[in-house]
């Protein structure tokens, strides 16, 4: 394995670890200070994951809303982009070493922010993970993507009424934002797009079960946009069940328990995870060497101002921690990123550093169907076409480049004014590449900065030969 050690020059190191909300605009913020930053992310992209349900149900193209971070700070010049896993973070030597492809760096910091969030949980039934997908990438989405087109296609095929019925099951596990928006946009693709589209199948048949644990829709929201979304979920057909909590996932379907103890099977093809976050396991690693507490969900406990306990020079932030309740939302991630980087520059400039961080909570919005969504901001809150307009502007305002927010809005008209959706391309890599990789074994790391772990000898992937 080859083994990097960057030199460290005459200005301070900033290494950032991330390029989602947390660790972007950090370095951002970084744009004008006396320092080096190396953020290193273990994808080249910098993902919105709101509109990750958009890419899955063919609104939007992956790239619309995963712009190269590379090109986002391609004029920041004190800034560089590095392609990375973080597999280890020493707090008494002041490295982070990352790999790619069994190629190690290790780089050398003055100050480290670590901005690796979150990904799926199955609250240990990580079992279910093969055939309910998750919604945490772009590759998550691109397989959702091809699972749900291809479900109707393969209902098209199918002459057993039983078969076609499971095929047109789509059960969507998780109520909270992720999950409305996912089964609405299923709904309008069964109902508005795909209307028309088949010979043999009714798409509008298509049954839509929105599933989840807790007695409510929404449970983020106030009672009254919950119950509000509830009732718009159920006007474009969704199925809300609540108080059911999943216990079993198959190739077939889903086995529930509801709330008198029964347990039934819903016969589904199509099974998407949209229930909790696991934070990035580097909140352990940073745990265990300061003395900072880990909860269940991985989050680890900073001190006010997002440092580590006697390590001021490393700030964490986003949804890998856990303070006063904090929610898990991009705002967080961007207001703590900001603040991070701020106490890097107070530093530098041996300043002192703001005592505490304090969170601007702006609201939140969930949108349901096409001209309907909730938006629950400061003291208003309210739903239907008014918060739907006011959802469009702030998802636009805040995606990352002209070039994409131009497309995104060209492609809203397509799905929103007219019927239609522009990226239905699913491809067979898409629907099967991530179980195929699982196939490989343990041996194999699934993550696209792996390759293979056993190496003895030093491997050049950048030789000709490997290329
Ligand atoms: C489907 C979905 C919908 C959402 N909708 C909303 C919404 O409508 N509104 C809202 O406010 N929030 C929403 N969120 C939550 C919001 O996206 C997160 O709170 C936010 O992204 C957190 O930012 P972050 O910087 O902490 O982490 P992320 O944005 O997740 O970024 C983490 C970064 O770390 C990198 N990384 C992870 N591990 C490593 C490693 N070991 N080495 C190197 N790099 C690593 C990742 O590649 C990524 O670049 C949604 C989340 C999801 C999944």
């Amino acid at each position: 394995m080859t083994t990097v050690t960057q030199s460290t020059g005459r200005r301070p190191q900033v290494v950032i670890i991330g390029s989602g909300f947390g660790g972007l605009f950090a370095a951002q913020r970084l744009k004008k200070a006396p320092v080096d930053v190396t953020l290193v992310a273990k994808t080249s992209h910098h993902l919105f994951q709101p509109l990750l349900y958009q890419v899955a149900t063919g609104i939007l193209s992956e790239g619309e809303i995963a712009p190269a971070t590379r090109e986002i700070l391609r004029d920041q010049d004190n800034a560089r982009v590095v392609l990375g896993e973080v597999t280890d973070i020493d707090l008494t030597a002041r490295t982070v070493t990352s790999t790619v492809l069994g190629r190690t760096t290790v780089h050398p910091y003055d100050e480290l922010i670590v901005a690796a969030g979150a990904g799926q949980s199955y609250f240990g039934n990580d079992q279910f993970a093969e055939f309910a997908p998750g919604m945490k990438s772009i590759d998550d989405a691109l397989e959702l993507r091809g699972r749900i087109f291809g479900a109707f296609e393969l209902a098209e095929l199918a002459t057993d009424p039983g078969e076609i019925d499971r095929l047109l099951t789509f059960v969507v596990v998780g109520a909270g934002p992720t999950g409305v928006e996912m089964a609405g946009q299923i709904a309008e693709l069964a109902r508005r797009t795909l209307r028309k589209d088949f010979r043999r199948i009714d798409p509008t048949s298509a049954r839509v079960i929105l599933l989840d644990a807790a007695p409510k829709v929404l449970p983020p929201f106030v009672d009254k946009l919950g119950q509000k979304a509830h009732r718009q979920l159920n006007e474009i057909g969704v199925e809300v069940q609540l108080g059911a909590m999943v216990t079993d996932v198959d190739a077939d379907g889903i086995v529930v328990k509801d709330g008198d103890g029964h347990e039934r099977r819903i016969h589904a093809a199509t099974k998407i995870w949209a229930a909790g976050v696991q934070a990035s396991p580097l909140g352990k690693i940073l745990g265990d060497q300061s003395g900072a507490a880990v909860d269940r969900a991985g989050r680890i406990s900073v001190q006010d101002d997002l440092t580590l306990p006697g390590h001021p020079e490393v700030h964490v932030v986003g949804d890998m921690i856990s303070l006063k309740r904090l929610p898990g939302v991009a705002q967080v991630a961007i207001q703590g990123g900001k603040f991070a980087a701020d106490a890097v520059r107070a530093r530098i400039a041996g300043r002192p550093t703001a005592p505490e961080f304090t969170y601007f909570d702006k609201g939140s919005m969930a949108t349901i169907s096409r001209f309907h969504a909730v938006a629950d901001t400061w003291k208003f809150q309210f739903g239907g076409f008014l918060a739907w307009v006011l959802w469009l502007v702030v998802h636009v305002m805040y995606q990352v480049g002209f070039k994409n927010r131009f497309t995104t809005v060209i492609h809203w008209a397509v799905s929103f004014l007219g019927r239609g959706r522009s990226q239905r391309t699913a491809t067979q890599q898409q629907v099967y590449g991530r179980l195929a990789l699982e196939e490989l074994g343990a041996d194999f790391e699934v993550s696209k900065t792996g390759g293979q772990r056993h190496l003895g000898e030093p491997v050049d992937v950048t030789g000709r030969d490997s290329a």
